[in-house]
């Protein structure tokens, strides 16, 4: 693939396409064919995901609307409360969120989840965006079930700049009324099978979905491009591994369509590494490698960058991507991504677009991609103990929230 056909394929997927959704399931039929291109052929693979149609949503501060989206699968209900900032979230800080709508910073995460039903907090309000920005976006949320856990409370996402005059104005009542229907929908896997000499094989990943405002170039049609342009390449050249491709849905939903590859553990019993791309090709910022297995290979990566002119910051570390159910399975992971300094792209907002992107340093990336492949590909023995060391073990079980981080 060259710098114009990359380009192209960013330009016929400029859309949002959320987990779950008819767009996302038009971009894995966009993927199919695209293989088919190739000669080969590839799978839609389906599994069930929460989705939810939202109604109703309004949040209202000492009577006055703010502009809201309510949380998906948050459940229905109306709840009038006083209001609480949660600026810290120690014991003292949680102790005042009793009957409260409590506001938090950043992501709603299980354990601040957690905290907040155990210190009786009866709704919740997150905001996002950037009070910077021109624009006034809200990003549509969901309370994810492994954070809920089956306990849920009402809450809304608010765009910074409102959270900001909330607090500048000191309200101390506010109000959510949510109504939605909630149903099982689905998302898909596209899966393609190349057989090599020996059963063992390589498992590719990349998501293809995005978040609500996002076009998802950069995070994560960028890798998705990866890996067609791998998936090209081996088509002609010899791999002793068998390459397995897996384009994932839902990943911005919470890794959902790693997490249905991976449930599958007779797919998982022969898979020698899992390889899996999560933003690649912008513009700006430095190529990175994330190990989720033994240090030896950080040390791998690193040299073989410093072999090929292709400098690489190697980390043994978990990465919040499709390399995390993998690696959750015992199957060593590598995640590869290109990291822009954050004042020249972002992600997860409207400003993830094609403009975000450059067709020559997809090639050059994708290039060094398959270099990699081909040396572990070839390789007489996949030299990757098949093993998740201790230190990652660990970090695994804060990542998948068994265990709270130290403090
Ligand atoms: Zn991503």
């Amino acid at each position: 693939m060259n710098a114009k056909q990359i380009m192209d394929i960013f330009q016929d997927t400029a859309y949002v396409r959320t987990g779950g959704s008819p767009e996302e399931l038009r971009t894995a039929q966009y993927l199919q064919e695209k293989v088919s291109g190739m000669g080969l052929k590839a799978e839609i693979v389906p599994f069930d995901v929460p989705m939810a149609n939202i109604r109703e949503a309004v949040f209202e501060a000492d009577g006055v609307q703010v502009a809201c989206k309510g949380y998906l699968c948050a459940g229905s209900g109306e709840v009038e409360a006083p209001f609480c900032y949660l600026r810290n979230a120690d014991a003292y800080s949680l102790s005042f969120c009793r009957g409260k709508i409590v506001m938090t910073d950043g992501y709603l995460r299980y354990w601040l989840y957690q905290d907040l039903l155990e210190n009786g907090a009866v709704g919740f309000v997150t905001y996002d965006g950037d009070a910077n920005y021109a624009d006034r976006d809200i990003d549509q949320r969901e309370l994810r079930s492994h954070v809920h856990n089956g306990s849920r409370i009402p809450g809304v996402n608010i765009n910074a700049k409102d959270a900001i005059e909330l607090i500048r104005k000191g309200v101390t009542r506010a109000k959510i009324t949510l109504q939605q229907e909630e149903y099982t929908g689905q998302s898909h896997n596209v899966i393609m099978d190349m057989p090599g000499e020996i059963d063992e094989y390589i498992a590719f990943t990349a998501h293809y979905d995005s978040t609500s405002l996002s076009q998802g170039a950069y995070d994560n049609m960028s890798g998705s491009i990866g890996l067609l342009g791998i998936a090209e390449h081996f088509a002609k050249h010899p791999h002793r591994y068998g390459l397995r491709f897996v384009w994932c849905g839902s990943e911005e939903r919470g890794l959902l369509g790693s997490k249905a590859y991976c449930a599958d553990e007779e797919a998982l019993k022969n898979c020698v590494l899992n390889i899996n791309l999560d933003m690649i090709g912008c513009i700006m910022g430095k190529f990175i490698s994330c190990v989720t297995g033994e240090e030896k290979l950080c040390h791998y990566i690193s040299y073989m960058g410093d072999e090929l002119g292709f400098p690489v910051e190697v980390k043994q570390d978990v990465y919040s991507s499709d390399s995390t159910p993998f690696a959750d399975k015992g199957v060593p992971a590598v995640s590869f991504a290109r990291i822009a300094p954050h004042n020249t792209a972002t992600i997860h907002n409207s400003y993830d677009t094609l403009a975000l992107m450059k067709g020559e340093q997809m090639e050059a990336d994708i290039a060094f991609l398959i270099a990699f492949v081909t040396r572990m590909a070839n390789a007489v023995r996949c030299p990757v103990a098949r093993e998740i060391p201790d230190n990652m073990k660990e970090k695994l079980d804060i990542y998948l929230c068994r265990k709270r981080a130290p403090k």
